[in-house]
């Protein structure tokens, strides 16, 4: 049987090991929180820091192949393991690329892949003489994650908000919708792409608010972004799941925002509503099986379930009993026992052939739902 190891044990890692149960592979999980969500679904648990170089390494170098469920790792040691011959998806060379959103962007830009224009920034300073480029967007290189290292920066007036680190400055696209394409790539380079995804916002926390599957975007739209997706992927040479995030403009026209190198919040509903999960894709490219069938059985819609607003502690939740009453809606609630303003505690995926019944039941159960303490 073979081992696999995950870094991070988080929401990701509890679902990739739900999925794994349906395989022969012995897993394995590295992270600090022995509490954490997906402690008591792998076979073996051990206490490290997934950005500690010898705690990566000791935790790998016994096993066949290793995953990501969050970039942030330590991948000098996964080099080592991947040079010393354990599996890693995706491969360093990739997370490297995509970690550092500066070397992101130029991957981008090398193969003329459509995105936002931008200039690189290395402090403030250099930040401040950009006034001619805004409005604009300040992106972190390293460290940030869930919109917590951007900054919109629309008028040079609130330039001190940026970062005084290496950072992107990306010129401010008038996004008509949020897409994310999610596609599977195995080792002989086969893809499946997932149906892409509409994801919207919520404004005031940069966090995906609630997201419908299948996109409503016209077919010329789709094409462009799965082309894009797809040219992504290759780019990277890693064999893996990655989610690309994409803006369209109100032109149709398309620009990659930014790739995850790994099993993504927007393909959550994949678990009900589709015939192979997100996760159940990966355990195929890693324990070297044929792709599943990517394709929808049905529509979806994918709520999140955040912390509210002034609630810190002890979580409880407020009218799960009214959302479990719904027809075809499934409730994930991941087991953090810490609720916090905008942490992602679960979410609720509901499936339906019509699209209206989709939305109707999503602003409904966020109106029903509240996770408080
Ligand atoms: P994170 O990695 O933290 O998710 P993103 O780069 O995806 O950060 O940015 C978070 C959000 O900020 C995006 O989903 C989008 O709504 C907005 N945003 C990012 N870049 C731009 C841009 N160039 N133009 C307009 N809005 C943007």
């Amino acid at each position: 049987m073979q081992k696999v190891g995950i870094l991070g044990g988080g929401q990701l890692g509890r679902m990739l090991l739900q999925s794994a149960a349906n395989y022969p592979v012995e897993t394995y999980v590295l992270e600090n929180d022995p509490a954490c969500p997906a402690a008591h679904l792998c076979h073996h648990f051990v206490k490290g820091d997934i950005q500690n170089f010898d705690d990566v390494y000791n935790f790998g170098k016994g096993l066949d192949a290793i995953t990501i469920e969050i970039e942030a790792v330590n991948e000098d040691a996964l080099e080592k393991l991947e040079k010393e011959g354990v599996k890693v998806y995706p491969k360093p060379s990739a997370l490297r690329t995509i970690k550092n959103k500066i070397l992101q962007k130029q991957f981008y830009k090398d193969q003329q892949i459509p995105t936002a224009p931008f200039v690189i920034t290395q402090n403030k300073g250099e930040l401040r003489q950009q006034t001619s480029f805004l409005p604009a967007v300040h992106k972190v290189g390293l460290g940030g994650y869930d919109g917590r290292g951007v900054q919109v920066i629309k008028t040079p007036d609130v330039i001190e908000k940026g970062f005084d680190a290496p950072s992107v400055l990306e010129k401010m696209v008038t996004i008509h919708k949020e897409i994310a394409q999610i596609v599977a790539i195995n080792a002989k380079g086969e893809t499946a792409l997932y149906p892409a995804v509409d994801m919207v916002m919520d404004q005031s926390l940069n966090l995906l608010d609630y997201q419908i599957s299948p996109a409503d975007i016209p077919d010329k739209t789709l094409w462009k972004v799965e082309a894009i997706a797809l040219a992504v992927v290759k780019g990277l040479k890693s064999p893996g799941l990655f989610a690309v995030e994409l803006f369209v403009d109100k032109q149709g026209d398309v620009f990659v925002n930014e790739t995850a190198p790994r099993v993504h919040n927007s393909g959550h509903h994949t678990i009900e509503a589709n015939y192979s999960s997100q996760f159940d894709m990966l355990w195929r490219i890693i324990l070297d099986y044929p792709l599943g069938n990517a394709d929808h059985i049905l529509p979806a819609a994918i709520v999140n379930v955040l912390g509210a607003d002034g609630f810190s502690g002890e979580v409880k939740y407020e009218g799960l009993n009214e959302v479990l009453q719904m027809d075809n809606v499934f409730v994930h609630i991941y087991g953090k026992k810490q609720t916090k303003p905008g942490r992602k505690m679960g979410h609720i995926t509901i499936v339906s052939k019509d699209k209206h019944d989709l939305a109707y039941k999503a602003h409904r159960i966020k109106n029903t739902l509240k996770v408080i303490s």
